[in-house]
């Protein structure tokens, strides 16, 4: 665990140089806008420890397959999140020597993400060896008003000379993916040209032809006056760049304002990208840094409105949430339903693919409280438009007649997994599929949904589950063989509990809708059956026979769930008596160690009583979580925001806090040693959660929205916001009252603490607790 920024309610702040640190402060300092983003990476040369990363939002590589044992399935490739050009490159030559933090004295070091306004601001003094000292102050950020751009201002100031200051604004785009397989350069060049103030860049992935085209115009002022200048191009392979030389003088402050634009061929046809490039660089730059910036502080000032969580007297933790949701914000804002969000984000390349069952189990629950009811609709669609490729990877491993496997990780539908423990075997990512459906309808009450696209992939799930179990004779009951439950510090096991629920459930929720798609929408229940072949009676006969024969692993003197068959053959160790040192334990011990121990990586057992609680009794929760959350080491990111809220909903009270803060400062505290790989953008998520489902309860049942919050003791009062049904709703929950606002034009009926409460339009009701 790391301490190193400072605690700050709206930034992240880093004061002195963290050398060492950069990579993760790099990760932590990550701007985005949906379309494009980046890390905290500087804008001068720097040759310590860094990972220049500059992303491109559904643009990316099909990195051929390395594994050492090929399997039949495997897919060909591992779809990765590309490395583009990067665009805040500004070399810096004083007198000719290059400014470099690496090989300079530095002082008054500080870099602030500023997540109220979106920006990224850094300023220090350096000695160069020469003796030469600069002041520089940059400041940055990806546009989300025009959200395939961004701004820099860069200024220097010579502290202690005269002398020549050389800038040279450059588009570099020789670039590599630093997890590539085979330490392949992804990007061919097309075109590059350069003009006076302005130049061009356009790449093409090799074999899935996207091309980018980055442009850039700057201009260049010296105390507050535009410079006309001399600009040398340089041309360069996948390289474009304008040399600019000034005379400076000690003191006075050059500036270099650097517009640039992102245009990817998934958003314009390709043989206008550089055109429009041109236009979409020329009207930023004639908006100008300061109203752009404004515009950002504008925009995002209408993001917080919505989604904010205030928290009084904790700083940590109020930083903490906050980061989580400017994150969160900024890989994904809902508006494309091609794009998901990958588990970095824009942050890092570590896991590749953009999507994960991370998008359904955890990120869905944040957007359909806090967006409007098309975000999350979009979310399902990606799925629904992956169903043909779902059904033919299913197909490719021997299931039939439409059955659909949804990958454990895909850019387009297709999978790129290849580690056979989760790509065959991780499958009960389908069941997230279908979990969302259902936690979408019942919060938005659009059973349209269900009608036009959610029917038809529940089938698709169903089918699936049908082939995978087989009827064992020893049992006689339907077992499910060979799976890798959540917690995947255990492979191949045999009738994960959570696998085997999460089964049988899916089959129940898609009979219940297929009754009622035939109910609401006959005709169209009947166009899609003959689609599909779906053969009703047998295939629900079928389904309901499982359900009724279905194996679960239990210990019944303990009166829990068996995670899987054999757990308990395991010798029963707990993480508190763990050394320290040997943690994480994906660090620490092999393999083979890991799959021997009872330890569990993330909420298995648990994900599933957190899924489906309203059909287990409190008691049954208890026992279960009180055994297996003291053998979870929660070395996933998606582990803490479900203990949370189990912890919550047992009135542990100071548990639910603690994992609250290991939520939210997994990052900023680099509790699990990774921060420098990127964030965990999709556990962001789950941090949004610990909250709201967890201190503030919130649930919706049969159509309304209840909560049943507590205030953590550490802090003086929260506050959240949430949608329902076109309700705008403000929680807030001190250790004595919940206030509770009604922000719209109609009453609201809810529940709080189970009892009916009917808020008036714009109204306000305050209840003691
Ligand atoms: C977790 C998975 C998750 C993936 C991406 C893994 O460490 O075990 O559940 O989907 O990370 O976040």
């Amino acid at each position: 665990m790391k301490d190193y920024l400072k605690h700050d309610p709206w930034s992240i702040i880093e004061e002195g140089f963290h050398h060492a640190y950069n990579e993760i402060t790099e990760s932590v300092m990550s701007l985005g806008n949906g379309r494009m983003g980046q890390r905290g990476n500087f804008e001068e040369q720097f040759s310590g420890p860094t990972l220049q990363g500059n992303y491109v939002a559904g643009v990316y590589y099909p990195d051929k397959t390395r594994v050492g044992w090929w399997k039949n399935g495997y897919p060909e490739y591992f779809a990765k999140v590309l490395n583009a050009t990067n665009w805040i490159g500004i070399q810096v030559d004083v007198d000719y020597e290059t400014l470099d933090l690496s090989t300079c004295d530095v002082w008054d070091f500080r870099r602030e993400l500023n997540m109220r306004e979106g920006y990224l601001k850094r300023s220090f003094s350096a000695r160069l060896k020469s003796g030469r000292e600069v002041r520089v102050e940059a400041i940055r950020f990806c546009s989300l008003v025009d959200d395939e751009a961004g701004a820099i201002r860069y200024s220097v100031t010579p502290l202690n000379f005269d002398g020549k200051l050389t800038l040279t604004p450059f588009l570099n785009g020789d670039i590599k993916n630093r997890d590539a397989n085979y330490d392949e350069k992804f990007w061919d060049e097309v075109h590059k040209e350069t003009a006076y103030g302005e130049a061009y860049l356009e790449l093409r992935t090799k074999k899935t032809g996207f091309h980018v085209l980055t442009g850039m115009k700057f201009q260049v002022f010296q105390n507050g006056q535009t410079v006309e200048f001399q600009s040398l191009p340089v041309k360069l392979e996948k390289y474009v760049a304008n040399k600019v030389s000034l005379d400076i003088r000690q003191g006075e402050e050059t500036t270099l304002v650097k517009y640039a634009v992102n245009l990817s061929s998934e958003n314009h046809p390709t043989d206008e990208l550089l055109v429009r490039a041109k236009q979409y660089v020329a009207r930023i730059f004639r908006k100008g840094f300061d109203q752009l910036r404004s515009e950002q502080a504008q925009a995002w000032a209408d993001k917080w409105k919505f989604m904010d969580i205030v928290i009084e007297g904790d700083v940590a933790a109020q930083q903490g949430i906050r980061f989580n949701l400017f994150q969160l914000s900024q890989t994904y804002t809902g508006e494309d339903e091609r794009l998901n969000i990958g588990p970095k984000g824009f942050t890092g390349e570590k896991y590749g693919g953009s999507t994960y069952w991370d998008t359904e189990a955890y990120c869905l629950p944040f957007y359909l409280a806090t967006a409007d009811p098309k975000v999350a609709r979009n979310l399902l669609r990606y799925r629904y438009k992956h169903l043909p490729k779902a059904i033919e990877n299913a197909h490719k491993l021997g299931f039939k007649a439409g059955a659909a496997l949804y990958p454990m990780v895909t850019m387009n539908g297709e999978e790129c997994h290849n580690e056979w423990e989760i790509t065959f075997e991780e499958i009960h990512r389908n069941g997230a599929i279908a979990y969302a459906i259902f936690d979408y309808v019942r919060a938005t009450g659009d059973e349209r949904y269900l009608v036009e696209y959610g029917l038809e992939v529940l089938i698709g799930i169903a089918r699936f589950w049908t082939q995978r179990v087989n009827w064992s004779t020893e049992k006689q009951k339907y077992v499910m063989l060979g799976v890798t439950g959540p917690n995947e510090y255990e492979n191949n096991v045999n009738n994960n509990w959570y696998t085997n629920y999460i089964a049988c459930w899916c089959l129940e929720y898609a009979i219940q809708t297929a009754q009622r798609v035939k109910e609401i929408d006959p005709e169209r229940y009947r166009t899609l059956r003959d689609r599909i072949h779906f053969r009703e009676d047998k295939e629900i006969a079928t389904a309901r026979d499982i359900i009724e024969n279905m194996y679960f692993p239990v210990h019944e003197d303990l009166g829990i769930f068996s995670q899987q068959d054999g757990y308990f053959d395991k010798e029963q160790t707990l993480v508190k008596d763990l050394p320290a040192g040997q943690r994480p334990l994906n660090q620490k011990w092999s393999w083979d160690r890991i799959l021997r121990s009872p330890f569990i990586k993330q909420a298995d057992v648990l994900q599933g009583l957190y899924f489906f609680e309203d059909r287990f009794d409190d008691a049954t929760i208890r026992r279960n979580y009180e055994y297996y959350e003291p053998r979870t080491v929660h070395e996933s990111s998606l582990s803490p925001c479900v203990h949370a809220i189990l912890a919550a909903k047992l009135g542990l009270k100071e548990k639910a806090y603690e994992f609250y803060l290991r939520t939210s400062r997994l990052d900023l505290d680099d509790y699990n040693n990774d921060t420098e790989d990127g964030c965990h953008i999709t556990s962001m998520a789950g941090t949004w959660m610990a909250v709201v489902k967890g201190f503030g309860g919130m649930r919706v049942r049969d159509g309304k929205v209840s909560f049943a919050p507590f205030c953590p003791a550490q802090w003086i009062s929260y506050a959240f916001t949430v949608r329902h049904r076109g309700a705008l709703l403000t929680i807030q929950c001190t250790p004595t009252e919940v206030v509770i606002e009604n922000l719209s034009p109609q009453p609201v009926e809810l529940l709080l603490f189970d009892k009916p409460l009917t808020v008036k339009a714009k109204g306000v009701e305050r209840v003691s607790i």
